[in-house]
């Protein structure tokens, strides 16, 4: 195709794939670029000639190994031609299209909701006991005082929102990729926010037996004293043993 006929109005292939492919519930394709990226999300789409449809095809340095030609998604967008025309007028009906718009708006929903969790998980880390303490923030995530010393005790139990928390991430991931399901998302979110309780209750419970201050002390005495790895490594260890326990006591106080 030479660049006139990208600005100028579509060929006679092009209108009739345009006039298939238009459905009152969605934009309308203008370009052949336009089509092809239609026919594309309709699952017309032939694996790409240079990786073969593996999507990894040139040095591993570069981007990864990932193929030049179809940017890594193994597809690229069909040539238009009066035989595909006819096979696309044989399956993709009204009804089909209607279908497609119905998933195009469930993607804006998923999307938002999954842009929704992320944020509330993402506000509710400041007002973490954990955040509040050791990181002087308020509970609007504003700083208000200096950050506490720091305690392998408060960190190990801190982690308990470590594994929630990436699980939320692949979850909205898989969400975008059409994998798993709006409420996946939620469920994810809400083990987040389970885990927090959790984690507070526990954080709070050796705030007040004075645990937390008196591994402060330890991990700074041992720092001014310089103690070897070994010696820092088996209080660590102590301390996520200690951080299972308080989180186990306090899971069973909240019923988990
Ligand atoms: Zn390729």
């Amino acid at each position: 195709m030479n660049a006139a006929a990208k600005t100028a109005k579509p060929s006679a292939l092009t209108a009739a794939f345009i006039s298939t492919l238009s459905h009152p519930r969605l934009s309308t394709p203008a370009t052949e670029q336009d089509v092809q990226a239609r026919l594309f999300a309709l699952g017309f789409k032939d694996a790409c000639g240079r990786c073969c449809g593996t999507g990894s095809y040139g040095p591993l340095s570069v981007l990864g190994g990932k193929c030049f030609k179809c940017n890594g998604r193994s597809y690229v967008g069909v040539r238009l031609t009066w035989d595909l025309l006819n096979r696309v007028r044989a399956e993709v009906s009204a009804e089909i299209l209607n279908a497609y718009a119905d998933r195009l708006i469930e993607c804006k929903r998923a999307k938002a909701l999954a842009a929704g969790a992320e944020k509330r998980v993402r506000e509710g880390y400041s007002r973490t006991l954990f955040m509040q303490h050791f990181y002087g923030l308020d509970s609007n995530g504003g700083r208000n005082r200096e950050a506490a010393p720091f305690s392998w005790l408060a960190y190990a139990i801190h982690a308990n929102e470590k594994a929630p928390t990436e699980a939320l991430t692949v979850c909205v991931v898989r969400l975008s990729r059409g994998e798993c399901a709006a409420d996946d998302v939620l469920a994810a979110e809400a083990a987040v926010v389970r885990a927090r309780r959790v984690q507070d209750l526990a954080f709070s419970a050796a705030m007040s037996s004075g645990e937390i201050e008196a591994d402060q002390r330890k991990v700074a005495e041992m720092k001014a004293a310089g103690a070897s790895y070994d010696e820092e490594e088996a209080a660590r260890r102590a301390a996520w043993k200690r951080a299972d326990e308080l989180l186990s006591l306090a899971g069973m106080a909240l019923g988990e």
